[in-house]
């Protein structure tokens, strides 16, 4: 799988400021604004065509930027049909193999929900149908992590424990810690310095400092109720304690990548990057 020498600071999704929204011109502005990750925001389909995969790489190797990607919502390996348990992993496979084409990091997505089953039960199916989808990409030899992400909500299968314990379980998954979510999820919790080392010595202790090594992050401030989150919030009008989780992500040395999810993209990725480049 694919290793990093470094932290790199990037937006989820082209940066706002690029003046015509192609992927290319998004990796040319994020590299101008100092910035050196890029996710491509396959959200609502795998936008970007094999045939210009090869040219997105190139670009992204020669401004020293990292991309990744976000998966499709419309996944959930704990799908009762048939027919949406195949979509879901053709969902998948798919993001995969186009981040592969395009030389990306990583890939991300939102495993599952719950529909009332009970976690272990869920994190069963989710393992069975993750090592299905790994063995195919590994005969394939794609290199990209696969990482089902931390979710912001109770009917989300994807707290930490669920995906760190996926993870130990099958080849070349790693969690996305989307650490908005985790605090969301949680009605306002995990917002600590102590809570966001316990997050990562839990990493540490059953990934080991490989896992650490190569992270895949995901901060935006967010709005959250009882049932967890609500919606994204640039970092400034949030709770979020983001000065301290920049000071925790020191302390661990990580490496990998930081990816802004809020609002305003690449201000807020800019804004982590500053304070992780303060002394
Ligand atoms: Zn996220």
């Amino acid at each position: 799988m694919k290793k990093m020498t470094r932290l790199h600071f990037g937006p989820s999704g082209i940066p706002h400021s690029t003046e015509e929204r192609t992927t290319g011109n998004g990796i040319k502005r994020v590299a101008a604004m100092g910035l050196d990750a890029m996710e491509l925001a396959f959200v609502q389909t795998v936008y970007l065509k094999s045939a210009d995969a090869p040219a997105v790489k190139q670009l992204a190797d020669s401004s020293d930027v990292i991309l990744t990607a976000h998966g499709q919502y419309f996944i959930n390996l704990n799908a009762k049909e048939p027919e949406k348990l195949a979509a879901s992993r053709q969902r998948i496979l798919t993001a995969a193999r186009r981040c592969h084409e395009a030389g990306a990091y990583s890939m991300t997505f939102h495993p599952a929900f719950y529909l009332g089953d009970a976690s272990d039960v869920v994190q069963e199916r989710v393992t069975a149908e993750m090592k299905k989808i790994m063995a195919e990409l590994k005969d394939e030899g794609n290199e990209v992590w696969v990482r089902p992400e931390t979710t912001g909500k109770a009917t989300q299968f994807g707290d930490l424990k669920e995906l760190v314990k996926l993870s130990t379980q099958v080849e070349g998954v790693l969690p996305c810690i989307d650490f908005s979510h985790l605090h969301a999820r949680n009605g306002g919790g995990n917002n600590s310095t102590e809570e966001f080392r316990a997050t990562l010595t839990h990493v540490e202790q059953q990934l080991g400092r490989m896992a650490l090594d190569n992270m895949h992050i995901h901060v935006s401030g967010i709005a959250y109720g009882p049932k967890g989150e609500k919606h994204h919030l640039n970092l400034v009008e949030s709770d979020m304690q983001y000065q301290d989780l920049v000071k925790v992500w020191k302390e661990f040395n990580l490496k990998g990548c930081i990816i802004s999810e809020s609002p305003n993209q690449e201000d807020d990725a800019k804004l982590l990057q500053e304070l992780w480049k303060k002394k």
